[in-house]
């Protein structure tokens, strides 16, 4: 089913997708574009200080859907467990400082030299329901991210919007938690859109790219939507017709392309994309 074309208001981009920006450039760059919306990445916000990236992103109008990426919650040290949740306490703090709705949260993967999977999922569920009452008073959505398969052991020992689901079952804490889906992360599941649908409401969060044919890089190496085999209006269909109508979150990581390329260039491109490709 063909969707409508994307609008500019619905278009959310993060700031990592310019990485060879510092924090202010990169919301000029969207500005300067009409684009109103962006996740803060964590990293470009320890550049410049919460009241000084507060006061940029008013300067320019644009808005901040999510911080990124909270969680990385499965150390198996109590002490380094127990920093792990009072980082994710402050993390969830500066959300609500930038009038985020969520913030992104991935569990984490095995700590080094660990190979028990189901205990580090464990300490990622323990670590969801200790920061549930802070997310509650501060305001800010744990939006829950699997991610693929072949970064379970580096970023996330949950993989499918299925696993995401169990947790966010066991966890019953529907208000406060929910999902972010990532077309990278999920479009080669034959069941994606029943699972979709399964998930409804619990959908916060659609964030797109595209895998190429010939990646080099599981993390780094993210297509511009439009450029490989992943059909990201679709899944928007899907998503819509269950009655996501959020924004459409576009996040690239891509050492080798676009964190290469002018900031511009790269915010003109997902601008001509969005007509076919998001
Ligand atoms: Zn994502």
């Amino acid at each position: 089913m063909a969707v409508s074309a994307l609008t500019l208001d619905r278009l959310c981009i993060h700031q990592v997708t310019l990485m060879q920006c510092d924090f202010r450039a990169s919301i000029e760059c969207f500005s300067r574009h009409g684009v109103r919306r962006t996740a803060v990445w964590r990293d470009k916000l320890d550049e410049f200080g919460l009241s000084e990236a507060v006061r940029i992103l008013k300067d320019q109008g644009v808005s901040v859907d999510a911080l990124c990426p909270g969680g990385l919650m499965t150390a198996e040290s109590p002490t380094d467990f127990r920093e792990a949740i009072d980082r994710n306490r402050i993390w969830l703090d500066l959300a609500a400082e930038l009038g985020a709705q969520s913030m992104v949260t991935i569990t984490g993967g095995l700590p080094d030299g660990h190979t028990d999977l189901s205990a580090a999922r464990q300490r990622a569920l323990k670590g969801l329901a200790e920061l549930v009452p802070h997310a509650r008073a501060v305001g800010v959505k744990l939006a829950l991210e699997p991610l693929h398969p072949m970064v379970c052991g580096v970023r996330s020992v949950i993989s499918t919007i299925g696993d995401a689901m169990e947790m966010l079952d066991e966890l019953d804490a529907d208000d406060i938690a929910g999902l972010a889906i990532d077309s990278y992360a999920v479009w080669w599941d034959r069941n994606l859109q029943a699972e979709l649908a399964r998930a409804g409401s619990r959908i916060l969060h659609f964030h797109a790219s595209d895998w190429l044919p010939d990646t080099e890089d599981l993390r780094f190496d993210r297509g511009m939507p439009g450029d490989g085999m992943i059909n990201n209006p679709q899944i928007r269909g899907w998503m819509e017709q269950i009655g996501f109508h959020g924004p459409v979150e576009v996040e690239i990581f891509s050492h080798k392309n676009w964190w290469k390329q002018a900031p511009d260039d790269v915010v003109l491109k997902i601008l001509e994309r969005m007509e076919r490709s998001l």
